[in-house]
Order: C-alpha cells, then sequence, then structure tokens
C-alpha cells in the first residue's frame, strides 16, 4: 500500500479567474507518488492512515506559484537601472550573459537561481539562460533543485556582440543534442526555444527555430512589443511584414505552445493574430515600471484565457510572484483573487499543464507553499490575499513541496 501524507492548515485556492476559495480548517492529502488524493474541509476528509506533515498552527497551504517569464543568467544584475530597454541589455545585461559560456559559472548560478524561486514559493518557472553550457547547467541543477521548469538559451545571431551571436546551423545542432538529452527526462523539466527578439534574430534563423519548434512540439518563449525603440528597430529590420507579430508568425514562431512576454504596444490586428494563434500572454508589470516600457493594457486581455505573469528577472528586481502582483495591481487596478489566479492555474494554463498543476485538486500533482501570516485574525480569502500582496513583512513562507516531495528548506 503506497502512503499518504496531511497537511492541516487554511487551504487558500484559485477556482477561475473570479473565485479564489479559502478553506479555513483544511486538509490536504497526497500520496508518496505526489498525486493530491484529497483537498477540503477537515471534518469530511477521508481516514487514509496519513503520515501528518508538521506545520504550524496557523498555517495557510497555497499552490504552488507559476513564474511563466524569467532569466535565469541575469541573476547578479537584478536592479541595475538607469536606461530602457535598449541601452539596458547593451550595458548591464549583455555582458552578464555572456559568462554563461563559463560551465561552472552557469552552475553556480543556476544552483542560487533555484534557490531562490524556491524559498519564494515558486514551484514552477518558465526561464531564459545563455549558450548550451547554460542549458546544461539549468537542466542538471533544476533536477537537483526538484523544481518545475521550461528552460531554453536566448538565441541571438545579429546586433548583440559577438561573444553572444550565434551560428544557426551551429545552434540547430546544440538544440537537437539538448533536447534529445534533456526534454522530459525526469517529468518536470522541459527544453524550449528562446529567441530573444525579432531585433537580434535574422529571418532565417528565426524560421529554422519555428520549424524545430514545431517538430519537436517544444514551447517557444520570445519578448514581444516591449519598448517603443525596439519597436522601430523591428520596422526597420523587417520592412515587409506588416506586424511585429506578423514576423513572427512568418517564422513560424506563433503557435499554442509560445509564451509571448509584454506585448505593451501591439496593435489591435496583432492582438487579433496572437489569440488566433493561441499563444500564451505573460504579463510583466514589475520589469515594464523598472524599465519605463509602457502600461500593459489589461483590458484587451481581461477575458483571454492564457494571460498570466512573470517576474522577468533581472528587469523585473524581486523573485516574488507576490510582488509581481502587487506590481500588477498598481499598474492595472484588478481584483485580487485575479491576480492569484494569474500567478497560479492562470499561469499553468498558459503553459499548458493545468491537468497536473496551478491549484490544489484531487489527481493534480502536490505543489504547494505553507506560509504563515502574522497579525491575520479570522481571515477570509480577500483578507488573506491583501495580506499576502501587500504585506511582505507580514508573511513567511515556511515550507515548499514539488510532486509531493519536500524541496525548501533543503535541510531543517
Ligand atoms: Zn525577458
Amino acid at each position: 500500500m503506497t502512503k499518504t501524507y496531511m497537511i492541516n492548515g487554511g487551504i487558500l485556492n484559485p477556482e477561475s479567474p473570479q473565485k479564489c476559495r479559502f478553506i479555513k480548517n483544511g486538509t490536504l492529502i497526497f500520496n508518496e507518488d505526489g498525486h493530491i488524493l484529497y483537498c477540503g474541509q477537515r471534518k469530511q476528509s477521508p481516514l487514509l492512515g496519513s503520515v501528518k506533515i508538521g506545520a504550524p498552527a496557523d498555517a495557510i497551504v497555497i499552490p504552488g506559484l507559476i513564474d511563466c517569464h524569467t532569466h535565469l543568467s541575469q541573476y547578479y544584475v537584478r536592479g541595475r537601472s538607469g536606461d530602457t530597454l535598449l541601452g539596458w541589455l547593451k550595458n548591464h545585461i549583455f555582458p552578464a550573459e555572456r559568462k554563461f559560456k563559463d560551465p561552472k559559472h552557469a552552475s553556480r548560478v543556476s544552483k542560487k537561481f533555484y534557490h531562490r524561486l524556491l524559498s519564494n514559493g515558486i514551484t514552477c518557472a518558465a526561464l531564459y539562460t545563455n549558450f548550451k553550457a547554460g542549458v546544461e547547467a539549468a537542466f542538471a541543477e533544476g533536477h537537483r533543485a526538484g523544481i518545475r521548469a521550461v528552460i531554453g538559451y536566448t538565441m541571438m545571431d545579429r546586433n548583440v556582440p559577438s561573444a553572444l551571436k550565434q551560428e544557426p546551423s551551429k545552434t540547430l545542432d546544440e538544440c537537437r543534442e539538448l533536447f534529445d538529452n534533456n526534454h522530459q527526462k525526469d517529468g518536470r523539466l522541459r527544453f524550449s526555444i528562446n529567441p530573444r527578439f525579432a531585433p537580434s534574430c535574422t529571418p532565417g534563423f528565426m524560421k529554422a527555430l519555428g520549424y524545430f519548434a514545431q517538430q519537436k512540439d517544444v514551447c517557444v518563449q520570445t519578448h514581444i512589443s516591449e519598448n517603443i525603440q525596439e519597436l522601430a528597430e523591428v520596422k526597420k529590420l523587417f520592412p515587409r511584414s506588416k506586424s511585429y507579430a506578423e514576423v513572427y508568425d512568418r517564422a513560424g514562431l506563433l503557435t499554442p505552445k509560445t509564451l509571448l512576454a509584454h506585448g505593451i504596444h501591439l496593435s489591435r490586428g496583432e492582438r487579433q493574430l496572437i489569440k488566433e494563434r493561441a499563444c500564451g500572454m505573460v504579463h510583466c508589470p514589475s520589469a515594464n515600471l523598472f524599465l519605463h516600457s509602457g502600461r500593459f493594457p489589461l483590458e484587451q486581455w481581461y477575458d483571454y484565457p492564457r494571460l498570466a505573469l512573470g517576474s522577468d528577472v533581472g528587469a523585473g528586481p524581486s523573485f516574488s510572484m507576490f510582488d509581481v502582483m502587487r506590481d500588477a495591481y498598481y499598474v492595472n487596478m484588478m481584483p485580487l483573487s485575479r491576480l492569484f489566479y494569474l500567478a497560479t492555474l492562470g499561469g499553468a494554463k498558459t503553459l499548458g499543464l493545468e491537468k497536473s498543476i496551478g491549484s490544489l485538486q484531487a489527481g493534480k500533482q502536490a505543489d504547494f507553499s505553507v506560509i504563515r501570516l502574522s497579525d491575520i485574525h479570522d481571515p477570509c480569502s480577500e483578507e488573506l490575499l491583501y495580506d499576502l500582496i501587500f504585506k511582505w513583512d507580514q508573511r513567511e513562507i515556511v515550507q515548499v513541496y514539488v510532486g509531493g516531495r519536500k524541496v525548501w528548506p533543503e535541510r531543517e
């Protein structure tokens, strides 16, 4: 008979973009394979002889948070300000990314990066690193850390320093090897194709990458329409395309497995094209504020089912998805339950993983965090969300689990 585990506490669970449910005296039960067997009222829980997981009496259990856009190789340059997108890339980001050619550096940073994600209750992330060595290190350390991730390397073959410029046919050979050796090997880590953005990729390179992604059925991660100067560059480099979105579409990069970050300045026609192609749209409010890129027009995406949040570390200075939710609220006022949904079940839907993660439900994976909140009495879901999102000094993440395995803290 398989062993089962249970944890008691308040359970905060997203049900839909409109509804977040709070169970005051709740129980979560999962088996040793990491599948949830029960999540609900304690008094109605089945008697399974489960092993009780120690948790504070006032524990709140939430699903693992999902960051749908972040850059592992920008770990050390968070908060480097003083410019908008293109200048910031040149002055701070390119020098940081070129260091990932060194496997030792890539391993060290990957380890730290995952530790920061898990300690912030993030159990799944879609990320960018650099070079083949960076991808190999990100898979090896991700496997060790026990996290879920979509991992790709930032691809560029023009308009960047020569140390970062890739040779397309060599990159495609590497992609084949990286895919074969790593994709879905442990069920948690996936390989993706990450062209940085249109200004740093030739049409031929993007087309080859789009073809590869469709052949292998992997995610595409890229940036779109973040900054006004970037748009001018795209116009100049792709005179025959009607729009930025069309540049990607011509290359076969707009698929239901595509994650597009930002999308601040898209036209109506571009939004329509992206929705028709069923791409994931990732709103990164902290990064948009930091680089003064503009406001994401949430009203145009309000009912779109594949909308998620991203920290966009290092343009986003914080790893915390609660900080990202707070910034999203500052940019576009919306109910807090919707914000929480975007960082959990909405993120899972955007990644196409909603059947296994994103909320605490029987049959799904036991990805969750145990949180303690000070100074809260007789809470309801709205009050809890206020405190989680706006009062960082009152919350403490005590434990984090992925697939029923404790991944943070590593040791007690
Ligand atoms: Zn980014």
